[in-house]
């Protein structure tokens, strides 16, 4: 499993055999905690439940290859319907799990709002996040899109055809990736960005400024400090309700738009946890474990608020992800609680996001970093930025240098380092330079 030292749990972790374990949330968390939890041996009966009409599926794709029609919809799920019932394990779709009813030794029953009721003995909430919404004037004209779930992928593809002008708001990963998937559609695509850079606060601003000089130069239209202030629809006159068809800009500017992505970020879906009084802040607040505050509950993946799990990071600092490493890294932790077993979050976080022929790597988390090195091969496209604390190396962004990446990933991993001072050498590979401390 690739987890860290196990060892016994001494205390109640262990599920009580009545009804078997439920997890809400049949996504990346959620399928790999019951393909763990198998693999470990667990013989319980287990419930995956979620409220999408789809088998469970892999959502990077929506806004790259899906979206790009380079791949269909059958390829993206995540496990056979012969693995569940050969796994005993029930697949539940369809089912939007509104009320929780639940008792001191971790039992009981969760109330779908279609009526349906789930009895459980242990629990799991891996119920990720929502789209954030811009609520603004017209934001509920058809053709005004969010890009979270595959529902949200048919929608978009969908109207992809009729449309010309597409206008994205947010210029994130979800933003960036599927503007370039629209572009390389033929689309004419413009991405507002709200802030003065790109990318937020996930990346510095080095590559930050090499993502918005790199977008630039392959056509895509980019305006920073731009804020959409309504969505309006044409003028047709009639009953039947017109789609968006521009978007003016708090300047006055007005860009056409038949379609309008937003991709302004995301909420953790807490309310669940909330309304079973958990410690809720920034998501679901879990321990080293993937317990939560009742020490009975686990929370995984996007909706989990946890100790940050990176070697040398600050006592007490806590961090909420969105990635699909640590979906895995972290439904495996809360397997082995599951399990009565304890096991610490393995591995350094990783993420990736590819935008056009732009192949982003990112290993380990930048948050407090007090240097950069930049590595930049011009001649072959490749860009990297090494982050350092205090001397140590902390993360790297990556693009199409999938060598610097793992060299990177291989040496936090090992708590080693990588000199500033010789990191920004391209003709030498860092794994050369790389020392034991
Ligand atoms: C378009 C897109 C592209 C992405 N690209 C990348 C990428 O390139 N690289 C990367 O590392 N990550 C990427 N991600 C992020 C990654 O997909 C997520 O981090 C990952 O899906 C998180 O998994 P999760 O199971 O924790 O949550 P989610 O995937 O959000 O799943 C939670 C599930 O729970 C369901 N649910 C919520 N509440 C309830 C309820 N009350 N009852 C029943 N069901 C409920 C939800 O509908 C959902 O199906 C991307 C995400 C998107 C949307």
């Amino acid at each position: 499993m690739g987890t860290h030292a196990v060892e016994e749990a001494t205390d109640s972790a262990t599920v009580p055999s009545r009804t078997g374990l439920l997890i809400i949330g049949a996504s990346q968390s959620g399928v790999q905690l019951a393909v763990s939890l198998r693999a470990l041996g667990f013989d319980e009966h287990i419930t995956l439940l979620g409220d999408e009409d789809h088998r469970p599926y892999q959502r990077p794709a929506l806004s790259k290859e899906f979206l790009q029609g380079m791949v269909g919809s059958e390829s993206l799920i995540f496990r056979s319907n012969d693995y569940w019932t050969g796994h005993n394990v029930d697949l539940v779709k369809g089912e939007y799990i509104a009320r929780i009813d639940k008792e001191a030794d971790g039992t009981g029953v969760a109330h779908a709002s279609s009526g349906r009721q789930f009895p459980f003995s242990r629990l799991a909430l891996a119920v990720g996040a929502r789209a954030r919404k811009l609520e603004i004037d017209g934001s509920d004209l058809d053709g005004v899109l969010y890009l979270r779930n595959a529902d949200d992928a048919l929608a978009l593809k969908s109207r992809v055809g009729d449309a010309q002008d597409v206008v994205v708001i947010g210029g994130g990963f979800i933003g960036l990736e599927a503007a370039s998937s629209l572009q390389k559609m033929g689309k004419n695509v413009t991405v507002l960005e709200f802030g003065p850079r790109l990318v937020g606060r996930a990346v510095g601003d080095e590559t930050a400024e090499y993502f918005l000089q790199a977008h630039r130069s392959r056509g895509l239209d980019i305006r920073l400090n731009a804020t959409a202030a309504r969505f309006t629809a044409a003028d047709g006159g009639g009953e039947k309700p017109h789609g968006v068809a521009a978007v003016e800009l708090q300047d006055g500017t007005v860009l056409p738009a038949q379609i309008v992505l937003i991709g302004i970020g995301v909420i953790p879906n807490t309310q669940l946890a909330e309304q079973l009084g958990l410690d809720v802040d920034n998501g679901v607040v879990v321990d080293r474990f993937a317990l939560a505050s009742d020490g009975t509950t686990v929370a995984v993946g996007d909706v989990a608020n946890m100790p940050n799990p990176v070697p040398g990071s600050a006592p007490g600092e806590r961090i909420r992800l969105e990635s699909v490493n640590n979906a895995i890294e972290h439904a495996k932790v809360a397997a082995y609680s599951l399990t009565g077993h304890r096991a610490e979050y393995a591995g350094i976080p990783w993420f990736w996001s590819n935008q056009a022929d732009l192949k982003l790597q990112i290993a380990g988390l930048s948050n407090g970093y007090d240097q950069t090195v930049l590595r930049r091969d011009t001649e072959r496209g490749k860009f990297s930025v090494l982050y350092y604390r205090q001397g140590q190396v902390i993360a790297a962004d990556c693009v199409n240098a999938p060598l610097d990446f793992m060299d990177v990933k291989n040496a936090l991993a090992k708590g080693q380092n990588i000199p500033a001072t010789a990191a920004a050498d391209v003709a030498t590979r860092l794994k050369i330079i790389t020392t034991d401390s």
